[in-house]
């Protein structure tokens, strides 16, 4: 095996042949009936190229759980700011 591109790490964008992803942050909103969550500081991928960002599964399945959290409490609109909450098996 000679292969020899191994230039970067980065993933490359999907979405653009010359973009590529780094760690970088965004804001995802959540809409559920009336109620709007925003959240800021939402890890990603952002492409250093057209902008566009990915967010992994389980960041966005956690943002998920968390603005129904907050629906259910009777929040119809807010703005937060994404923290990982450490999944502790007990
Ligand atoms: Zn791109």
């Amino acid at each position: 095996m000679t292969s020899e591109k191994s230039e970067t790490d980065d993933p490359q964008c999907p979405m653009c042949p010359a973009g590529t992803l780094r760690e970088g942050t965004t804001t995802l909103t959540m809409e559920r009936g009336e109620a709007t969550i925003v959240f800021k500081d939402v890890p990603a991928d952002v492409c250093d190229t057209c902008g566009e960002a990915f967010v992994g599964e389980n960041v966005s399945e956690e943002v998920y759980e968390q603005a129904e959290e907050a629906i259910e409490a009777g929040v119809q609109f807010d703005v937060r700011r994404y923290n990982s909450r450490p999944k502790t098996a007990v």
